[in-house]
């Protein structure tokens, strides 16, 4: 089953989540959704009918961690999935891969499903940047790890590449892991090019930004 991801960002309020959650859980989707919200809205999403996911995670269970969040306790109040090294992470918060190698570790042993985010600043250079980002990655725990390919440059742009560009990525991608990674598109999905990113060789589902925040063009996104 494709996967559609959503990333609210530091976005969505109490309001917003109920009216979310009450037209989201009128659509019977094809597809496996999964909602990544603040983490203090996680408990407004108890009768949510789809799967919840963090849009971070600490590597440590427990202890003097002042403002982090243990993958345990994500799983303990209801997420199955954690978004990990969004570029805004790897930019504003300085994450660097071995720190994101460690937090996939602890979401695997938690029983969360990592969802580990790479992709270029520039599009010049992509192969470099994307082979340097998923080296640390290319282990034992590969089936285990969901890969989001988001270029930086599409990321709330409106420009996407092309489906021939993202095939020629994807492919690497798959060069690079063998095939056992499911591979998911970020990068200005809306309603009117999900379709046919989703539908494109080898993309296992996408990764939704702020068309995740418009319930209704969400909805269109997520149903057949
Ligand atoms: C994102 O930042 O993960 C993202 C996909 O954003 P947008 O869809 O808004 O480009």
């Amino acid at each position: 089953m494709k996967m559609i991801v959503a990333n609210w960002k530091m976005n969505g309020n109490f309001n917003f989540v109920n009216k979310f959650v009450k037209e989201i859980n009128k659509v019977n989707s094809p597809y496996e959704i999964i909602v990544c919200p603040p983490i203090a809205l996680i408990g407004e999403f108890k009768d949510f009918r789809y799967h919840r996911g963090s849009q971070n995670c600490f590597y440590e269970e427990k202890g003097a961690f002042t403002g982090e969040t243990s993958p345990q306790l994500l799983k303990e109040i209801g997420c199955d999935y954690v978004l990990l090294g969004h570029s805004e992470r790897r930019s504003i918060f300085h994450e660097s891969d071995d720190l994101i190698l460690k937090k996939r570790n602890a979401a695997i042993k938690f029983n969360l499903k990592p969802i580990v985010c790479i992709g270029e600043k520039n599009k010049d250079g992509w192969r470099e940047i994307v082979s340097d980002q998923l080296r640390l990655f290319l282990d034992n725990h590969m089936e285990n790890t969901i890969f989001a390919y988001e270029p930086v440059w599409s990321i709330g742009t409106g420009v996407t590449p092309t489906v021939e560009e993202i095939e020629i990525v994807f492919d690497f991608i798959n060069s690079l892991t063998n095939g056992k990674s499911l591979l998911l598109y970020g990068g200005s999905v809306n309603a009117n090019n999900a379709k046919q990113i989703l539908n494109s060789r080898n993309v296992s589902g996408l990764l939704v930004g702020g068309a995740s925040l418009k319930i209704d063009e969400f909805t269109r996104i997520i149903q057949d």
